[in-house]
């Protein structure tokens, strides 16, 4: 269909962890949410008949379903190089997990952070947090930190209380360009700093190995619905220190050590249980972890290179195409993930996401995807590079993974030729 794309060598099982999908449907979102994993759903149709509840009742139902959700979370800590000593606490998903650290933050904290994250990591932090704008490449981002981090222990020698805490809060690959950051040298530098930081790994997770304790990360957040596992499971990982100080995220059962007659007579739990009041979401918290599983024993690489291949392909076949600007914050061949936004120029971009929809059943997302500050900003930079005053006010994101594959890539670049 791209006659000018080369041949690409494609392995024989090109998804050896079985993504579920509809056939006909090209799902180019995985961003938003990636498809679920056999691994997943045989993890919850294994357990189904188990359910029952977890951490309250005694019968060998419930017994095995604990077991489950603790093993759960210990296989996911494995996953993602938790320490020993760190926490590993089921959150609804990555917007939970922030919010969550947001609240446990010793008073007085400041957190420093770029314009170009996510909202869910722009907005659930304090009042006086520092936002430093969009860089210009990944090593402008450890110069921007670093000097950053130098004012702030200069205004902490003069007016700020010394010694105060201060987080670091940076994305692991961007949810707009798929661009990676350069998470242990910013975590070098916040840690000169005597800084902490957090990895926002939603986008990163899926597509590359994390671990915290090899690239020195204090906190990291992440959703099982991004990686391959069904919604409404994510985590928090990290230093447990500030999170066993800090009041409970939501108060409730199971949160607590003991409750006495008078009001607000409450002895609050340790350890991850201090946070996740409720009935928690064991399926969820069980096919995030099998996913992890299925991970660990696939060559991670080889799917690494595979999805680059796709990548280089869709972004080749993009620049190819006269009418269609991509946008990026770093230089072109910068590493990323399996994620690339764009515009047509000339076209409103969700009428070309409707489009792709109704006419070629492909599932792309049109927006500011998230993160306005950067969005916006980018489709600036992208109308002065191009010198095309045509370019919409909102962009397309194609975004890949496991089950894509070279037609689907070659579906979506003819169908926007086609627009030109
Ligand atoms: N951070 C990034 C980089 C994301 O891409 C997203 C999801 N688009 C989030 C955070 C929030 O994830 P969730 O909606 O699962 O909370």
């Amino acid at each position: 269909l791209v006659p000018s794309l080369p041949a690409i060598s494609t392995p024989a099982r090109p998804d050896p962890l079985g993504v579920l999908g509809v056939p006909g449907q090209i799902n180019l979102d995985y961003a938003a949410s990636a498809p679920c994993v056999r691994a997943a759903a045989d993890a919850v149709a294994e357990l189904l008949p188990w359910y029952a509840s977890v951490h309250r009742g005694a019968g060998a139902l419930s017994r095995r379903c604990t077991l489950a959700y603790e093993r759960a979370r210990q296989t996911i800590g494995d996953f993602v190089g938790a320490r020993p000593d760190d926490h590993v606490i089921f959150t609804r998903n990555t917007t939970d997990a922030v919010n969550l650290l947001a609240r446990a933050l010793p008073a007085g904290t400041t957190v420093v952070t770029f314009a170009g994250e996510h909202h869910a990591n722009l907005l659930p932090w304090p009042r006086g947090s520092v936002r430093l704008p969009v860089p210009e490449s990944p090593a402008g981002a450890v110069r921007a930190l670093d000097a950053a981090l130098g004012e702030l222990r200069r205004v902490s020698a003069g007016t700020r209380v010394p010694g105060l805490p201060v987080l670091v809060a940076v994305t692991g690959a961007s949810n707009v360009t798929g661009e990676r950051w350069p998470v242990a040298e910013l975590a070098r530098v916040a840690h000169r700093y005597a800084a902490r930081i957090l990895v926002d790994a939603a986008q990163l997770a899926p597509h590359a190995p994390v671990d915290l304790a090899a690239l020195d990360v204090d906190y990291l957040a992440l959703s099982g619905h991004k990686l391959y596992a069904p919604f409404g499971a994510g985590v928090l990982v990290g230093r447990s220190d500030w999170l066993d100080a800090a009041p409970p995220y939501l108060a409730g059962g199971g949160a607590t050590a003991h409750v006495g007659p008078a009001t607000h007579e409450v002895r609050w739990a340790s350890g991850p249980a201090r946070h996740e009041a409720g009935t928690p979401n064991l399926l969820g918290a069980v096919a995030l972890a099998a996913v992890c599983e299925a991970f660990t024993e696939a060559d991670r690489e080889t799917l690494h290179a595979r999805e680059q291949e796709l990548l280089t392909r869709l972004r080749d076949g993009l620049a190819a195409l006269p009418h269609v600007v991509e946008l990026r914050t770093f230089a072109p061949e910068a590493p990323r993930v399996g994620i690339v936004s764009f515009v047509v120029a000339g076209r409103d971009s969700a009428e070309v996401a409707a489009h792709l929809a109704g006419a070629h059943q492909i599932g792309v997302r049109d927006g500011l995807f998230c993160a306005h500050p950067l969005a916006r900003r980018l489709l600036t930079e992208a109308a002065a590079r191009s010198g095309r005053r045509d370019l919409p006010s909102t962009a397309l994101r194609a975004s890949i993974g496991l089950g894509s594959t070279v037609a689907e890539v070659d579906r979506l670049l003819a169908a926007l030729a086609e627009l030109g």
